[in-house]
């Protein structure tokens, strides 16, 4: 996306929400070169950004291996196929709005467990055990804590 200012192609985009039918992005811009910021409304992308892998590396976005994590973490759980669909698309959905070209694998990792906290509590937790970063483990207890919790409340 061109700056209308400086011409300049290097902008970054600041927000980003769909707009009316949600076949429209409109997006908040600022340009890395001047400073200036500007607003588009853009055709929903049917891009998926690339992924950024944790060492660095860049990978093309691949839903079958997003499609078989989710599938993995929901093995035996009561899921129907019909909300693992729907998940997915909602996660492509968020990845394709965010108006990026590239993005941390991490990020996705995020959204599949948010995804995966509203469906079933133990995919979650599953999910989590194999994403989630040793310095976030404290986070990870915290959760199972709070989870045995609430079961014994029951
Ligand atoms: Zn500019």
């Amino acid at each position: 996306m061109h700056c209308p200012f400086c011409n300049t192609d290097d902008t970054k985009v600041i927000d980003s929400r769909l707009v009316a039918d949600g076949g429209q992005v409109r997006r908040r811009r600022e340009c890395v070169e001047c400073g200036e910021r500007f607003t588009t409304y853009e055709l929903a992308e049917l891009v998926m950004p690339r992924v950024i892998k944790s060492d660095g590396s860049r990978q093309p976005f691949d839903e079958e291996k997003l499609r078989a994590g989710l599938q993995r973490a929901l093995e035996k759980r009561p899921v129907s196929i019909d909300e693992v669909e729907i998940s997915l698309s909602q996660i492509k959905h968020f990845l394709q709005v965010t108006g990026e070209r590239e993005i941390s694998s991490r990020v996705i990792g995020e959204e599949v467990m948010k995804k995966l906290h509203k469906l079933d509590k133990v995919a979650y937790i599953r999910f989590a055990s194999v994403y989630r970063s040793f310095q976030d483990l404290s986070e990870f207890q915290d959760e199972l804590n709070r989870l045995k919790k609430s079961k014994s409340e029951n």
